[in-house]
């Protein structure tokens, strides 16, 4: 068999990129979501419209592919998972060990599980003026109610499987990632589509609403490095969960000045400190990945967010920046 593989979440913003990115190296792709991608056709060899939290669909997802590269998950931006964690780990759960448990039926030889920073503990995340996290952070448990619990409760999982049933994982710890073809309205949409969102549409001179008090810290990371990082990943040996993301710390209110720079306007911040805003303060500490790969994130904000402001501000109809 050559390089066969399935992307779970093809219908979504990161699973349909890898699809392309996949089909780019050579590999026979199949796509797996209970939707089709919502704003371009997916490049998959064959794409199956399956509901995972039924295991039959699970197996017939992962049938004749050597490759599981499993992304499908109920998840959406701060406002989406603060609201909705009975439905979030309950879909998550049984999504996660159907996947697990149809990758050892059909025999694959590796399996890569899309985890979160939201799995690191509360206690390191409460100053934006933050010490970045280290993988070590996670333990002893305190993560996000609900998303984040459910993910480091599935790493775990990969670890059992990888040691009782011989399954080959790789997890990584993904950090905020945006870029073009993600949502960017409708209430499942990040910050950063949020922000170009809101920018695109704001006259110049106007205002914009920002959630929380615009001094929360994040860092960001480009589609681009994400899909990368997953593949090289799943070429390596390390079996233990990595964090993929960027070290390029910046307030939500610095991340709102790049978008307003990239669209040539000049904005008057509204915070509104009535809506969530999750943890205070969260970066990336990229110390294991670089050894175990060589390699790390790099694409700057500045360069990221101008494609991916161009791309939102088309589609609502705005001026492009030049
Ligand atoms: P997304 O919501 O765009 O994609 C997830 C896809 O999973 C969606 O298309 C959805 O329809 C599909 N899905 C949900 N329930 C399903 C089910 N029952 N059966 C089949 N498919 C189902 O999200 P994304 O940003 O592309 O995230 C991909 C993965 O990366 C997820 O596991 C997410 O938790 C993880 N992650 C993303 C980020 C980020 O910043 N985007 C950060 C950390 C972790």
């Amino acid at each position: 068999m050559g390089m066969r593989a399935v992307v779970t979440g093809a219908g979504g913003f990161i699973g349909h990129h890898l699809v392309s990115y996949l089909k780019g190296l050579g590999y026979w792709v199949r796509g797996v979501d209970v939707k089709s991608p919502e704003y371009e056709a997916s490049e998959a060899d064959e794409f199956l419209l399956l509901d995972l939290c039924d295991a039959a669909n699970a197996l017939s997802a992962s049938e004749d592919v050597s490759e599981v590269y499993h992304l499908a998950a109920d998840m959406g931006g701060i406002g989406y998972i603060t609201a909705s964690h009975a439905a979030i780990t309950r879909n998550n759960t049984l999504i996660d060990l159907n996947m697990l448990d149809a990758a050892v039926e059909r025999g694959v030889d590796r399996f890569f599980y899309s985890s979160s920073a939201c799995v690191y503990a509360s206690h390191h995340q409460e100053k934006a003026d933050v010490t970045a996290l280290k993988e070590t952070d996670a333990w002893p448990a305190d993560p996000e109610p609900g998303y984040g619990l459910e993910k480091l409760y599935t790493e775990e999982l990969c670890k059992y499987y990888r040691s009782d049933h011989g399954l080959e994982t790789r997890v990584a710890r993904f950090h905020n990632v945006y870029g073009p073809l993600g949502a960017y309205d409708g209430g499942k949409e990040k910050a950063p589509a949020a922000i170009c969102r809101k920018v695109a549409a704001a006259p110049d001179g106007g205002a914009i609403e920002i959630w929380g008090d615009g001094k929360q810290t994040r860092s960001f990371m480009y589609i681009d490095d994400c899909t990368e990082g997953v593949y090289r990943l799943m070429r390596s040996s390390h079996c233990e969960p990595i964090n993929l993301g960027t070290e390029e710390l910046v307030t939500v209110d610095e991340l709102v000045d790049i978008v307003s720079g990239i669209a040539g306007r000049s904005l008057t911040k509204v915070h509104d400190t009535t809506k969530p805003q999750g943890v205070r303060g969260r970066n990336s500490d990229n110390t294991i990945l670089r050894q175990v790969l060589g390699w790390e994130p790099s694409t700057t904000l500045q360069d990221g967010l101008a494609i991916t402001y161009n791309w939102i501000a088309e589609r609502v109809g705005a001026k492009v920046s030049v």
